[in-house]
């Protein structure tokens, strides 16, 4: 019972357990893979931006350090020439800036070029696209004057270490600030492509290049490398996602940055896929959470079928009480505790006539009712049981003194004794009740409810609708029974130690023999004569009592024949009268001894007389009807009154000894 209270509480303790030891881990380690690969990507991702940025840092440093290489190469195809070198000479500023101002202008994108003599003074001025005065090259002359004279140091001295197959002459260049532009400066010597005109090593005309790195230059990087927003600052850029490479003269001086907004491809990447992931994560997170419902939903009804099936198994389905799986293993439990007190046998008394009388469905409800009452009587602890038909157990748990033992028990059979009302009718039971006390009686639950068992025997044989508490002389008397029983079994198909007298019957008005009583002798050869009142009842509840019934009625009906004109009466057990063929037999009897009916006498309890059960009723009447007599005997015993004898099916009655003279009662049978 305790073991159901808590069921709720067990659940909602489950269901949280559920969550923390199941449902939690298994989310949080989805989680935790949908974050590591969420995690893998952006880290991908960021790997991805810093190569496309390594690479494109490393491409505006190569396109810088080309420019120097291409301004110079460029020059080359002008200044190795004997033709410049002798326009030159000759002044001829046309030539010149057809082929070293202009051309170089639109073809090489120069945006200044200068000539000078080996002087160092301007021959040839070209600058803001268009030839112009000679003095113009003053703007550049403060950058340009130091690169020159470099430039006819390494001529003198004949340093062609950058002399190539490309480079065809030496040269010298830095970035400077031209006009508030930075600049590429290039310095070149004019010189003979055949050798055939004579100049002196330094004292050639140079040409100089300057090309700035904010102009058309920034369009030309943008169109052949893809550059996106390139363009030049003085500082470095503060804009986010903005890279900066510094520009650095020979000197180390820096003169300002290339600015430009790197290729992202792992962001791009990482904005496309991040919300399509996230939500991939997201909905596998719900489809996992979601399977987990259905999971946790299933185990729950699993669960609660298991439930359902193991109260099945411990419970008694018509009472709803705990059954005797229950009892024991509860009882097992608490007296391995020490908890156990008493153990009570019960079994309702004449139930059966319930069922006769009023029906199976009847009785169904008269034992729910007591099993309530029961219930009601107990204490919280107690566990009452229905461990078979009309049969209950209950353990009383705790230290309860005897006088509290008692007063349950005399409460239980009070109870059985209050009516019970049956399909608006008032039905009157009663319970017997058997006691066994732990750990007088036995400290296990097999033993302790044997005596139990032994007790509430002796409650149904003194009288029903009370409670006894074990003694061991019960188990020796018992013990005795059983021997009576198994020594009567072999009395009757001996047949020698059973013997029935004749006690004659004498009419009081004229003192004459009428006829004879049966009576039966049971000579026991170990025990000598035993009382009938002691071996019928065995052999009532042992089911023998037909064949010692049938032993009688053929010896007395024998006798009787060889009796003229007297009869004789035999004692019938209400347990015969029961049996539906007993008339039958009766008759078979009458038949095989020849004896007439109307010489039988039939005596019959009290009780028997006034059982309304069919079989009585249609037994008495099928025997009276050919003749045989009905006598009650002992008229007095049970609750009949005089009046309801009218209605009675006998022909004659016997006042009980406690109402006459005692007459060898001891005998009787
Ligand atoms: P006693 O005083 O000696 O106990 O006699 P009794 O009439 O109570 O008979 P007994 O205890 O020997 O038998 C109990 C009867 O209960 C036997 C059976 O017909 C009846 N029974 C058993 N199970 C059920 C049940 O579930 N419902 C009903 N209505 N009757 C049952
Ligand atoms: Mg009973």
């Amino acid at each position: 019972m305790a073991g159901f209270e808590n069921a709720q509480q067990k659940q909602t303790f489950k269901y949280s357990g559920f969550l923390l030891t199941r449902a939690l881990p298994i989310l949080v380690l989805a989680g935790c893979i949908g974050l590591g690969v969420l995690g893998l990507l952006i880290w991908a991702g960021q790997e991805a931006d810093r190569v496309s940025y390594d690479r494109q840092a490393s491409l505006v440093q190569l396109v810088v350090s080309q420019l120097h290489f291409n301004v110079a190469h460029n020059q080359e195809s002008v200044t190795v020439w004997d033709d410049a070198v002798e326009q030159v000479r000759a002044r001829d500023s046309e030539w010149m800036d057809n082929n070293l101002g202009t051309w170089m202008h639109e073809y090489f994108g120069l945006d200044q070029a200068y000539v000078l003599d080996p002087q160092n003074q301007a021959v040839y001025a070209f600058a803001d696209g268009r030839p112009t005065a000679l003095d113009a090259f003053s703007v550049v002359e403060d950058e340009a004057l130091p690169l020159v004279l470099a430039l006819r140091d390494k001529l003198r001295i004949g340093d062609d270490s950058q002399v190539s197959d490309t480079v065809l002459t030496p040269g010298v260049s830095d970035l400077a600030v031209i006009q508030g532009h930075p600049a590429l400066v290039s310095v070149k010597p004019i010189v003979s492509d055949t050798g055939e005109i004579q100049q002196t090593a330094g004292e050639e005309s140079v040409h100089v290049a300057v090309r700035f790195l904010d102009g058309s230059l920034i369009e030309e990087l943008k169109t052949d490398y893809l550059f996106e927003d390139l363009h030049f600052s003085w500082s470095p850029s503060d804009e986010p996602h903005y890279s900066s490479l510094p520009f650095s003269a020979a000197d180390g001086s820096v003169l300002g940055y290339m600015v430009w907004h790197p290729h992202h491809p792992g962001e791009t990447m990482l904005s496309k896929l991040i919300p399509v992931l996230s939500a991939f994560i997201v909905l596998a997170l719900c489809a996992i959470a979601f399977s987990l419902f259905l999971y946790h939903n299933r185990s729950k009804e699993l669960e609660a079928s298991e439930e359902q099936i193991r109260y099945m198994a411990l419970h008694d389905p018509l009472t709803e009480l705990p059954n005797r799986n229950y009892f024991n293993e509860y009882v097992d439990v608490e007296l391995a505790k020490g908890g156990g007190n008493a153990l009570l046998f019960l079994d309702l008394d004449r139930f059966k006539q319930v069922n006769d009388t009023l029906g199976h469905p009847s009785g169904d409800a008269l034992i729910r009712e007591f099993g309530q009452r029961l219930k009601a009587i107990v204490r919280q602890g107690d566990v009452v049981a229905r461990v078979g038909g009309d049969e209950f157990t209950v353990m009383l748990r705790g230290k309860a003194s005897m006088g509290e033992v008692e007063g349950i028990c005399q409460r239980i059979v009070d109870s059985a004794r209050r009516p019970f009302v049956l399909d608006g009718q008032e039905v009157f039971v009663g319970v017997s009740v058997g006691v066994a006390l732990a750990p007088r009686d036995g400290n296990d639950r097999v033993s302790l409810l044997r005596r139990a068992d032994v007790a509430l025997y002796f409650s149904k044989n003194s009288g029903r609708s009370r409670y006894t508490f074990f003694s061991e002389d019960m188990d020796q008397l018992l013990g005795r029974r059983k021997e009576l029983e198994g020594d009567m079994r072999v009395a009757l198909k001996a047949g020698n130690e059973f013997q029935v007298h004749y006690q004659p019957i004498i009419s009081a008005l004229d003192h004459q023999v009428k006829g004879y009583e049966a009576l039966l002798r049971w000579e026991h050869p170990k025990f000598g004569l035993i009382s009938p009142e002691l071996f019928i009842p065995i052999a009532e509840e042992t089911g023998l009592i037909e064949a010692v019934g049938e032993f009688v009625l053929q010896e007395a009906c024998n006798a009787a024949t060889k009796w003229s004109g007297k009869s004789v009466a035999v004692n019938v057990s209400g347990v015969e009268l029961r049996d539906e063929r007993y008339a039958d037999k009766v008759k078979n009897v009458l038949l095989s001894t020849g004896l007439s009916p109307l010489a039988l006498e039939l005596e019959v309890t009290e009780t028997a007389a006034t059982d309304e059960a069919s079989a009585v009723v249609a037994d008495l009447d099928a025997l009276r009807e050919i003749g045989v007599q009905i006598a009650i005997d002992d008229f007095g015993t049970g609750f009949s009154s005089l009046g309801r004898l009218r209605t009675l099916n006998v022909d004659r009655i016997k006042i009980d000894r406690s109402s006459r003279p005692r007459v060898r009662r001891e005998n009787r049978r």
